[in-house]
């Protein structure tokens, strides 16, 4: 697998600070290598820091959606299997998809909130509120 290119393509997919909250924001790329039968990610912190979520949380849905037991070791993710980068963005976007875009919108300005046992999403930026469906 090429790193060097995926890493190219997420500095050039960085949002930009300029910024102006018009644009869709990009969901960033996954950093990492294969190390043995594991799969190392070095940027989860970062990621879900740009997601505004917790670390956990996102490593929890991508590790259920891909069969691989995950865990968090320090600003890293580390599976327990061979995985390919572009699987792992796919999942994180569904995640972004799923959990930090708005329904309405489509901006990452949202809050999560436990409601008699359902997960709202409260969008900063229009105000909507819609029921997550899926289940972490
Ligand atoms: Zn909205």
């Amino acid at each position: 697998m090429d790193y060097e290119k995926l890493l190219e393509r997420a500095k050039a997919q960085l949002p930009e600070e300029s910024e102006g909250g018009g644009e869709r924001f990009t969901v960033p790329k996954v950093r990492g290598h294969v190390q043995g039968v594991q799969t190392v990610i070095n940027n989860w912190a970062e990621i879900a820091k740009m997601l505004d979520r917790k670390p956990e949380h996102l490593l929890k849905y991508v590790q259920r959606e891909l069969a691989t037991p995950g865990e968090l070791i320090k600003q890293s993710a580390v599976f327990g299997s061979k995985l390919n980068a572009a699987k792992i963005n796919e999942k994180i976007v569904q995640y972004a998809d799923e959990f930090v875009f708005c329904k309405s919108c489509g901006k990452p300005e949202t809050r999560l909130s436990k409601e008699a046992g359902a997960i709202i999403m409260t969008c900063q930026a229009c105000g909507a509120r819609n029921t997550v469906k899926s289940r972490i």
